[in-house]
Order: structure tokens, then sequence, then C-alpha cells
């Protein structure tokens, strides 16, 4: 009976562990079987961009629609050009699936269309308040080269975009070239900088000067002459005007005045003072103020080329 209950007992041991085996078989089973849906579902999830084409929307107009219809990302993946950034939204495909072609997305791409067109509009609109305030554009000088003054000394700061400081010294140059035809220059002069040189570094790497004896005729990069840069000296023409009773003062490269001019008082050495100045314009203002000496300056062109009969 003992022996008979001992082996009972036995059997029973075997079976629970091989239950129990088989238990630990099937979790896993199951673990790994989620772990594959999982896997396949995360190869479903659209990141930001992907989701946004589907759309035809872009990245950031997908983003905007994604908080007004309260969208939630399923997952997140680490940024991939950041990497102590913050990670980036994984979408489900269903939800933007829907949204194809639909009437949210209709509204975001026609709200944008007409942004679009009143900015192309603004310009337009803006040389028709110009004419409306000033009349004629000799009324409006004088706020022409109170603008030109703020957009000159923004176009010095190291924040003001190449494409930007080029549109406003095209503007800078058509303004100093009309204050001049309209004669209201009232003293010119002229001032040379001196432009220290670099030395080549190829054939002279301890950057000392000598006489171009020893190593620099064989070299290619200075073509022999010892410099990278030469020294030089750029010449500016430094111009005062009085507009409508307020005085400006502008430099202008010599070589960037293809226009007539006084004859220049003095030349005299010039060290441009380092650092920007403050704009006395707020940053906002800057669009309408390139808009106004634009304006001014064609205006003035055209009344030129046709002279009132
Ligand atoms: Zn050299």
């Amino acid at each position: 009976m003992a022996r008979a209950s001992l082996a009972e007992r036995e059997k029973q041991k075997v079976r629970r562990e091989k239950q129990k085996a088989e238990q630990k078989a099937a979790e896993r089973e199951s673990q790994k079987a989620e772990e594959e849906r999982q896997w396949q579902r995360r190869k479903l999830l659209l990141p930001t961009p992907v989701a946004a084409e589907r759309l035809g929307l872009t990245a950031s107009q997908f983003r905007k629609l994604a908080t007004d219809l309260a969208l939630k990302p399923e997952s997140w993946y680490r940024n991939p050009n950041h990497l102590t950034g913050p990670e980036c939204p994984l979408w489900p495909p269903e939800p933007i699936a829907a949204l194809v072609a639909g009437p949210e997305v209709t509204a975001v791409l026609e709200r944008s269309r007409r942004a679009k067109e009143a900015r192309a509009l603004k310009p337009e609109k803006r040389r028709a308040e110009f004419r409306e305030r000033y009349g004629d554009w000799r009324t409006a000088l004088r706020d022409a080269a109170e603008a030109m003054f703020s957009l000159n000394r923004y176009a010095k700061h190291a924040s003001c975009r190449p494409e930007h400081r080029d549109e406003i010294y095209s503007l800078k140059s058509g303004l100093l070239h009309l204050l001049c035809e309209e004669g209201m220059v009232v003293e010119v002069k002229h001032h040379d900088q001196h432009q220290a040189g670099k030395s080549c570094r190829a054939c002279n790497p301890d950057g000392v000067e000598d006489d171009g004896s020893a190593g620099h005729s064989s070299c290619r990069r200075c073509a022999g002459t010892g410099w990278y840069l030469p020294p030089r000296i750029v010449r500016y023409v430094a111009f005062r005007f009085v507009v409508d009773g307020r005085r400006f003062a502008w430099h202008q490269p010599s070589i960037e005045v293809g226009w007539e001019y006084p004859q220049p008082t003095e030349s005299s050495e010039w060290t441009p003072e380092p650092g920007g100045k403050p704009t006395p314009m707020p940053r906002r203002r800057f669009a309408e103020a390139k808009d106004l000496v634009g304006w001014v300056i064609g205006e003035s062109r055209r009344a030129r080329s046709n002279p009132p009969s």
C-alpha cells in the first residue's frame, strides 16, 4: 500500500512536471507569436514623412492635421538624425488611409493655397498702398532712406541670410544712385580700407613672411607668390546725403558705384567699426521696407523713361 502510493506519487510528480514544461513551452510559443505579431505590425506603421506623403501633405501640414484630429502615434522610433533628440512618432496606417483625399486633407490644401496666393498678392497690395500714402515717389524718398538705414545695418548681422543680404545691397545701390541723381549728396570722400593678406600655408606653413626666394617658386597653390590672399586696399565711396532735412551716411565699395558722383573732397585710411549695430526697425517690417525702397527706385526709373510731355 505504502509502496503503491509511493509509486503513484512518483508518477503524479512526473506528470505535473511534464504539464509544467508543456505550459512553459506554450507560453514561450505564444510570447514568440506575440513578438512576431508586434514586429509585423510595426512594419506597417508610418513615419511622419511617409504618412504625409500618402496624403499629399508636407510633414508640417501633416503634424498640424494630426494634432487637430487628435491622432495618436502607435509607437516611436529613435531620431536617426539626432540621437539625443526626442523620438519620432510612428502612425497607424488605418486612420491615415481613411483620410486620403478626404475633406480634412482638402481643407488643409485649400488653406495653404489661399495663404500662398495672399503672399503673392502682398507686394502688389503694398505698391497700391504706397501710391495711396505718398502719391509721388519723391515724397517717399525720406522714408525709403530710413528703411534702407535699418536694412543696411541688418545686412551686416551674422543672422542675415546671404540671399537676403544680396537683395538689400542691390536695393542700396539703386537708392544711392537715385539720391545722387536727385542732387542730395552733400559730401563725398574716399575711404581706403587696408586688408591684411594671408600667406600661403602650402609653402609657408609657419605663416612667416619671407622674400619669396626660398620655397615659393615651385608652389602651385599660390603660383609662387607666397600669398593665399595678398594684402590689398579696398576703396569705398563714403556718401553723405541730406534727404528732406535728415542726414544719412553710407559706404559703398567704389567698384560697385557705376554712376556719376561728385568729386571726393579727400581720401583717407579707414577701418570699419567692428560688430553689428542695432537696427531701429523691427524685423517684421523688413519685407515692407524692401518693398518701399524697390517701389521708389522703380517709380523713379519709370518716370525717367516716360517723362511727362
Ligand atoms: Zn604657396
